[in-house]
């Protein structure tokens, strides 16, 4: 299958993947809203113009993966798929919006991404909920849709028959190093997840910052 990388090239360097699909194109994250334009130019030179995206996944509801989102379903004329647990921040315009009291971890968090001024985001419904264990074969593509939560209440990963994991912000590749990330809303969720990623059937990881990685690696995370 062939994945394009589109990275954002920003302070986040936030990745956007897109995939060949039957008949068109899934892309899997948004990047942030500055990078529009290079966006817009990367998926055009993948040959995926308005029409042939076929669905938008969000692999979580945080500002550096959801920033065109709405912009990208208005023109392009792709449903939004995001998993359940996300749909108030996403409605909400707010990466840290919850239905109850945000975790003590992910306060600290909120504070440095309000200074930062990256909290918000362009607002927009899912159209699509995600649920653990949904199939992407409506939309073209043999993969399947994973809960993952613990960096968020919904972050999920994208896992293809062919062993391709788009894995959010679950881990990240800094420099060929694995690492966890920082922001950890729930710990025990977290290291179900990272337990959970380490069974599957995955030969290449792709993660939402930084470059993409064997699987072997997985078993170095730190
Ligand atoms: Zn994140
Ligand atoms: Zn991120």
């Amino acid at each position: 299958m062939q994945v394009t990388t589109i990275r954002a090239r920003n302070i986040f360097d936030s990745n956007s993947y897109l995939l060949q699909a039957e008949k068109g194109f899934i892309l899997v994250d948004t990047g942030v809203a500055t990078r529009r334009s290079a966006l817009v130019a990367a998926l055009k030179d993948a040959g995926c113009r308005p029409g042939a995206l076929r669905l938008i996944i969000i692999t979580h509801v945080h500002t550096d993966h959801v920033g065109n989102a709405a912009f990208l379903r208005d023109k392009y004329g792709a449903p939004i798929a995001a998993h359940g647990a996300e749909m108030g921040a996403a409605e909400h315009g707010d990466m840290f919006w919850r239905p109850h009291a945000l975790p003590v971890a992910a306060r600290l968090a909120k504070v440095a991404s309000t200074l930062a001024g990256v909290v918000r985001f362009e607002p927009f419904v899912p159209d699509v909920v995600i649920g653990d264990g949904q199939n992407l074969a409506p939309y073209g593509l043999d993969a399947t849709l994973l809960h993952m939560p613990g960096h968020s209440p919904g972050s999920i990963c994208v896992l293809t028959s062919e062993g391709l994991c788009f894995c959010g912000d679950l881990v990240r590749n800094s420099h060929g190093k694995v690492r966890r990330n920082r922001i950890v809303e729930s710990r025990a969720d977290y290291e179900a997840s990272l337990a959970r990623l380490r069974t599957l059937p995955i030969t290449t990881v792709y993660p939402g910052h930084g470059e993409p990685f064997r699987s072997e690696l997985l078993q170095t995370v730190f």
